[in-house]
């Protein structure tokens, strides 16, 4: 059984240089808090913790003199302005990328666009954009843009991780309502370049493993990428999900993970894999716990 692994799979350069960041602040500051989770990968955030870094939800918990981290996707103008007003200091760790959509959405703005953001309303990088600009639209599905009234102008950013096959059909889509449009594609090329690759490792293997927490916006798009053109796509947090009945018959095992996914949990999925195969016999479930048990006791 071969395996084969994503070369983009894992760390983007933001993710990466916020994690970097987070971690000098802790190592200066002894106690660092982070507005939600750093990155959407619990065990990373379990990692995280350990070595002081706190995570909180609500704002109000923090106090004067407290030291703040900015996650790689952003806040909006407001949340800042609220942090500073508190007297706390701020570690911005934004990604540059995220940071060129708010500029973006602003200059818009100032350009007399209404402004339309692609991408998940929750999601709390499109709630940082749209805190830049007065009354930006949210869009997620085309369902919501075929039912937009014909415009004469409007101006249209993506959240950065967006699935480019969506991007592109909203764009014609929209072209055909909107007499003076104007769209920046800010799918930052991390993402593109690991949406790409997943769906042509995707067809070339028998089995895809798509690694990265279920709450990463971004991984959930490479498996969404990855199961349309290949039906045997697993999306697992860790190698514990994994069912060796999967790879019955298989000959070659992608794996790809998500730009929140750490190496050392991308390595242990891959470890787990080639552990099974080298047993000789995945095709059974109960030859394949025994080797599950061996190699859970040697960790
Ligand atoms: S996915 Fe792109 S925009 Fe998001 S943190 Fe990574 S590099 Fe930055």
């Amino acid at each position: 059984m071969e395996t084969r692994v994503a070369k983009s799979a894992g760390f983007c350069w933001g993710v990466k240089r916020a994690v970097n960041i987070a971690v000098d602040a802790v190592r200066k500051n002894g106690k660092v808090y982070c507005l939600g989770e750093l990155i959407h990968n619990k065990r990373e955030i379990e990692r995280l913790k350990k070595l002081g870094i706190v995570f909180i939800e609500d704002i109000d918990v923090l106090k004067k003199g407290n030291t703040v981290i900015i996650r790689s996707h952003g806040v909006s103008p407001k949340v800042i302005e609220f942090l500073k007003r508190k007297g706390l200091q701020i570690v911005d760790a934004t990604c540059p990328f995220v940071k060129d959509v708010h500029e973006k959405v602003m200059k818009l703005e100032k350009e007399g666009y209404p402004v339309l953001i692609l991408g998940n309303p929750k999601h709390p990088e499109v709630i940082g954009i749209a805190g830049h600009v007065k009354s930006p639209m949210i869009m997620n599905t085309i369902e919501e843009i075929e039912r937009l009234p014909k415009l004469s102008k409007l101006g249209v950013v993506c959240q950065t991780t967006l699935n480019m096959d969506f991007f592109r059909e909203a764009v014609f889509r929209l072209a055909l309502k909107v007499k003076e449009l104007k769209v920046y594609n800010t799918i930052c090329s991390a993402t593109s370049i690991r949406q790409s690759e997943a769906k042509k490792l995707a067809l070339q293997v028998d089995v895809m493993l798509i690694v990265g927490g279920r709450n990463s916006s971004n991984t959930t798009k490479l498996y969404q990428i990855s199961k349309s053109v290949n039906s045997k796509s697993y999306h697992i947090e860790s190698k514990e999900e994994i069912d060796s009945l999967w790879f019955e018959n298989a000959q070659i095992i992608g794996i790809t993970a998500g730009a929140s996914t750490p190496q050392w949990v991308i390595e242990e999925v891959v470890n787990y894999v080639r552990l099974l195969d080298k047993g000789g016999d995945i095709s059974g479930r109960g030859v394949c716990q025994t080797i599950r048990k061996e190699f859970q006791t040697s960790k």
